[in-house]
């Protein structure tokens, strides 16, 4: 058997010295930088793991897997979870028992739904807003365009907390250019919510990058846990 915790050890410290060397690059802290481990596909048992080597952010992408593994590891009150995955309107009241923050708010009636959902569950609930900077539908997101409505929404609504904005590159192509685009919608959200500072960019593959432009919270998930098997239908 191999020993997980070893192996988790090594790939959170490979993980951080990669944030540590972006950050001397781009001349930032990395103490700005908050790293969430993505443990969607993966066992509470990991989560566990990684909270014993100091990681106190973990993020799902699926409601009914989050809520299991949050259950599961309720006496950790230090973990945070956050959601990253594209959320139905009906999913809202159960993402807002166990989450700290949503980053995937695309659209005026989740926001709607997530205040109520957590005012029901009694917790405030960080938002990020997310972009679509594909321009593909399906993969999530607002337009750009809509984003400043959205962020004043969010940050007018009772028991939710505008935190700024995340996205995720485009597949396949040079994450750059995407990533310079999400620092200037930063920016202007930035100018009606001084707060609302944070940028939730960059996953294995590109979290350098995102660094670069400006991201503070980094969303990993293989680089930290290793290949999720494929994803059928
Ligand atoms: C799965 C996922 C990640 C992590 O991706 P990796 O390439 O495994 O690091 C980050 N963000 C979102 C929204 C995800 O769904």
């Amino acid at each position: 058997m191999t020993d997980r915790r070893a192996e988790l050890a090594t790939n959170l410290a490979a993980v951080r010295e990669r944030i540590d060397r972006a950050c001397a690059a781009a001349g930032r802290d990395s103490a700005e930088i908050t790293l969430l481990a993505v443990t969607k596909t993966w066992p509470a048992s990991d989560v566990r793991l990684l909270h014993e080597l100091g990681l106190r952010d973990v993020a799902e992408n699926r409601d009914q897997e989050a809520a299991a593994k949050a259950a599961e590891l309720a006496d950790l009150t230090d973990l945070r979870w956050h959601f990253v995955g594209q959320l139905q309107s009906n999913k809202a009241r159960s993402v807002a028992r166990y989450a700290a923050a949503v980053h995937s708010v695309d659209r005026p009636s989740l926001v709607d739904g997530l205040a109520r959902a957590a005012d029901a569950a009694g917790r405030p609930l960080d938002v990020f807003v997310q972009v679509n900077l594909s321009g593909e539908q399906h993969r999530g997101g607002a337009a750009p365009d809509a984003v400043p409505d959205l962020a004043d929404a969010v940050a007018a609504a009772e028991g939710l907390t505008l935190r700024g904005v995340m996205a995720v590159a485009p597949l396949g192509a040079d994450p750059h250019p995407a990533y310079a685009r999400l620092a200037e919608i930063a920016a202007v959200v930035r100018r009606e919510h001084p707060a609302a500072d944070a940028i939730s960019a960059g996953m294995s593959g590109d979290l350098e990058a995102a660094i670069a432009h400006g991201s503070t919270v980094v969303r990993v998930g293989t680089a930290l846990l290793g290949g999720r098997p494929p994803i059928v239908g």
